[in-house]
């Protein structure tokens, strides 16, 4: 007779691992899939930041702390009442400067310990070996491409060097990612607004050493150089010393003589293939259970709930499904708390993005230093601070003050089918804690006359 489990984890991502571990550490019998030969391996692009604040919110929205020591680095998640060990490197991001074709910056983290850089693929290695020191059977080579509840269970059909397999549990977790086929497959899709489609591609990320930057703080700093004739470029930090960018910027800005000195005398210590595949950002899953199956992490999400949030989704749903095991009902307690503690859940969220954005999409170069001269210096966020009060411009530019108004005005309506989806009440900010913490980055119900 075929293998019963307790419980099958489809995807071996920080979702996938931290659900399969938790559920193991509780004792239940625990199989996990994953698609990849090495799944603490990663190809899809990652800034890899613990974050412990946002510029924006984003995904996972509850306090996160870090405790380092010598020995060792303890990320914590007070909410859900765990804590996680992590041995890699770390190093501090204390501050995120913005800046502007002719170099006019904004700060949103001045001399602020936003978050922490951490080696992604170090983190999911400690989770594998924790995982597969609890008990779970890790089977990896193997994707898994549908899944049918049952009367009492649920089947999932997976492939392992070519040949169809069927796994039988009593509950499923799919933390297969965002583009999830066990959340497709359950026709979970069907009833979810599509937001955008993201073309697949990427590019390079690479590792330099020996970068002359003459920015001031850019030791600690995310770096975003915000160019729109040449698109925009984000400076991270990673390993020891080293510098993190796309292969394809340093092309780029290497052309240009202001920043090609910054590049003149570099090493590429490591160059990885770091892309993403095509992503069709949908509303989020905000019930996220099918039968005997839920969907956690990015696989519930309109594109990423961050590492931590799932990192935390996976904790909840282990816990929830030894509840649903025992007969209680660890499902809505586990929707519940998904829906307040990752900020998708919110409409605020796609306000959020549109709105930050809008430069992006509309502004030239003038335009891009016209506004961070505005803001120079400040701890803020340009464009949010722009849609929550356009008229400071109305008079001095009036060019681009109507071109915010429009641009506002038309992705508002453009994400109205979204925001209709979305019940009454959903803004998770508004009645409760979260609001004094996000006051500066939410944004507000815009209201154009
Ligand atoms: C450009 C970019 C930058 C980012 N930067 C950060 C950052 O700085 N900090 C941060 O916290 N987060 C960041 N994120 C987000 C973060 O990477 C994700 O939110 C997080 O990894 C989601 O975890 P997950 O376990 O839900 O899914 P994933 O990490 O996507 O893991 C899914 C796993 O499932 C496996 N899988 C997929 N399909 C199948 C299948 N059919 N069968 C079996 N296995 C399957 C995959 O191989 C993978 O191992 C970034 C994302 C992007 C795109």
């Amino acid at each position: 007779m075929a293998k019963r489990y307790d419980v099958i984890v489809v995807g071996g991502g920080p979702g996938g691992l931290m659900a399969a571990k938790t559920a193991a550490e509780d004792g239940l019998k625990v199989l996990l899939l994953e698609q990849k030969n090495n799944p603490s391996r990663i190809n899809r692009s990652c800034l890899q930041i613990f974050y412990l604040e946002w510029v924006c919110p984003d995904g996972y929205i509850e306090t996160v702390k870090t405790e380092v020591s010598q020995e060792k680095t303890k990320f914590i998640f007070p909410g859900p009442g765990f804590s996680i060990d992590y041995t890699g490197i770390l190093r501090p991001y204390t501050n995120a400067i913005w800046i502007s074709p002719s170099e006019y910056k904004v700060s949103p983290f001045k001399n602020k310990l936003f978050g922490f850089y951490y080696d992604k693929e170090a983190f999911l290695a400690g989770l594998l070996t924790e995982a597969e020191k609890a008990g779970v059977e890790v089977m990896t080579g193997t994707p898994a491409m549908v899944a049918e509840n049952t009367s009492d269970g649920v089947k999932v059909f997976a492939r392992a060097k070519s040949v169809e397999k069927t796994f039988e549990a009593k509950k499923a977790i799919a933390a297969d990612g965002v583009m999830s086929k066990i959340v497709e497959s359950l026709g979970l899709n069907e009833k979810r607004k599509v937001f955008s489609q993201i073309p697949g591609g990427g590019g390079t990320s690479c590792v330099v050493d020996g970068m002359e930057c003459d920015i001031p703080g850019h030791e600690t700093a995310w770096l975003s150089l915000n160019i729109p004739s040449i698109g925009k470029t984000g400076i991270g930090l990673m390993g020891e010393q080293g510098k993190f960018m796309r292969y394809e910027s340093i092309e780029t800005l290497s052309k240009i003589p202001r920043y090609a000195k910054w590049f003149r005398n570099i090493t590429v210590a490591k160059t990885k293939r770091m892309g993403m595949g095509a992503i069709t950002v949908r509303t989020p899953l905000r019930d996220p259970v099918a039968g005997n199956v839920v969907a956690i992490g990015d696989a519930a999400a309109p594109v990423e709930v961050w590492i931590q949030g799932a990192v935390a989704c996976g904790y909840q749903v282990a816990k929830a499904t030894v509840k649903e095991l025992n007969g209680q009902s660890g499902y809505t307690e586990y929707t519940k708390w998904w829906q307040k503690a990752v900020y998708c859940n919110s409409p605020g969220y796609f306000k959020r993005i549109v709105t930050h954005h809008l430069i992006d999409q509309i502004c030239s170069d003038e335009d891009v230093d016209y506004i961070f001269k505005l803001f120079q210096d400040k701890s803020v966020v340009p464009t949010l601070e722009l849609a929550r009060n356009p008229e400071i411009i109305s008079k001095d530019n009036p060019a681009l003050y109507e071109k915010m108004t429009k641009g506002l005005e038309q992705v508002m309506k453009q994400i109205e089918p979204v925001l209709a989806t979305y019940p009454p009440g959903s803004d998770v900010f508004e009645p409760d804690a979260y609001l004094k913490r996000w006051r500066p980055y939410i944004v507000p119900d815009i209201n154009l006359k």
